[in-house]
């Protein structure tokens, strides 16, 4: 189930909204309404769901409405219509008191000028939000700690606010709203006040948090190559309304309007894919323990030249090659490991696609994609990347592709 569902919202600014839904319905510009009532267009006609666990990233310039998106979702403002569901339920129809206990329990946010209590300690600004649901000393102190400790601050707990980096003082902002244990993380612009080097490290860091806690997370960018790195799924905004939502390369490869492939036109894109980006699924693999009938049939089946392999677990061995393997059937041999190929091209996911052209122009092989603890994640093929960097999004297909691709 979605853990957000946002249907058909609208907010319009000022104290006379039904005149101005009225002319948004008939199809008038926000310009021309706010002539006309002088109430303002905050967001029209939003529609999008983020699953549990979803990185979701909405960007736009400002004023596009991003932050009216979100205090319409943390509840602190109220939708003019439509609804927002949270875990099913739509808190457009809750009373104040239920909204303070979904608000409370279920999210947090995180703003870009973090927001902290300058008078405060690290510590009592961390415990804030389990301060206002009344939860005692001992207990707030002892969550707080473990959320000062997440974002890498155990030692700051009595220093106050401005005897921190921004960077850090960010980090509390984070610990703050990991504090509660909350469900959903809104963050609003978190990264925007930081220099570039300093966000670049807090979006590695969050996307490390995010790994081991699998929060449902909305957050707010005008930045397309921070929206890239964090997004799973990406909306962009204007004038108050989602022009595209998709992926990262839905968005790269197929900009839907105008807007979109100007924002995109900025950012190079050998720079901005990575291998994450483009690798494919491998079709198949096969364990050492096969013998080459085995993977002889498996490379038969899916007409590869070659095949990768890995163990249990998936994490990566190396290659066998057909012709390899049809000869140590020939000779009735029953185990794999004198025809495993140790020395390949690995990748890791986040290796811009720019470092492996390079590699690409000069393998034979397929480039196995693998994460930190070598598991396999994907394969590159030629005809993908270069699909990729022509930005058609479609397939260019090469002969020595057929390996591995399963598109
Ligand atoms: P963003 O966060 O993308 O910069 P906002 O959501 O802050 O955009 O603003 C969207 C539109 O709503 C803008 O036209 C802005 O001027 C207007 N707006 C935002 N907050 C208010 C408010 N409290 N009262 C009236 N208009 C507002
Ligand atoms: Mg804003």
């Amino acid at each position: 189930m979605n853990k957000i569902s946002v249907r058909n919202l609208t907010k319009i600014y000022g104290s006379h909204p039904d005149r101005a839904l009225a002319l948004l319905y008939k199809g008038l510009s926000n310009e021309e309404i706010r002539k006309q009532t002088r109430q303002v267009v905050g967001v029209k006609n939003i529609d999008f769901s983020v699953a549990a666990g979803e990185s979701f990233v909405i960007m736009g310039l400002s004023g596009s409405g991003k932050s009216t998106l979100l205090r319409c979702i943390n509840c602190l403002i109220k939708a003019t219509t439509g609804e927002i569901l949270i875990d099913g339920e739509d808190i457009t129809q809750m009373s104040s008191k239920q909204l303070t206990q979904v608000r409370r329990e279920k999210m947090a946010m995180v703003f870009q000028r973090f927001a902290l209590l300058p008078h405060r300690t690290i510590l009592d600004n961390v415990a804030y939000g389990l301060e206002v649901s009344s939860v005692p000393k001992p207990k707030r102190y002892e969550q707080a700690m473990q959320a000062l400790e997440m974002v890498g601050l155990k030692g700051w707990e009595d220093y106050r606010p401005n005897n921190l980096s921004g960077g850090m003082q960010q980090r509390v902002g984070i610990a703050r709203a990991l504090a509660t244990n909350p469900d959903i993380l809104l963050m609003d612009e978190p990264f925007s006040a930081l220099d570039p080097l300093i966000r670049q490290e807090m979006q590695d860091e969050l996307m490390e948090l995010q790994k081991k806690l699998q929060k449902t997370i909305i957050f707010i960018t005008h930045d397309l190559d921070e929206a890239l790195k964090i997004g799973d799924r990406i909306a962009l905004m204007k004038d108050g309304e989602i022009v595209q939502m998709g992926t990262p390369e839905d968005i790269l490869l197929s900009p839907a309007t105008e807007y979109v492939a100007r924002f995109v036109e900025n950012v190079d894109r050998s720079k901005a894919l990575t291998a994450a980006t483009v690798m494919v699924k491998p079709r198949s693999v096969v364990y050492p323990k096969d013998g080459p009938m085995t993977a002889l049939r498996v490379m038969e089946k899916h007409g590869m030249s070659t095949l990768f392999v890995t163990d249990r677990v998936g994490k990566m061995i190396g290659y066998i090659r057909a012709e390899d393997a049809s000869e140590e059937a020939s000779r009735g041999e029953r185990q794999l490991d004198a025809i495993i190929q140790r020395d390949m091209p690995l990748a890791a996911p986040d290796t811009p696609l720019c470092d492996l052209l390079e590699v690409l122009a000069h393998t034979k092989v397929p480039v196995a994609v693998v994460d930190e603890q070598e598991i396999l994640k994907g394969v590159l093929v030629r005809g993908s990347v270069i699909a990729g960097l022509a930005g058609g999004g479609g397939e260019i297909k090469l002969e020595s592709d057929t390996s591995h691709s399963n598109r």
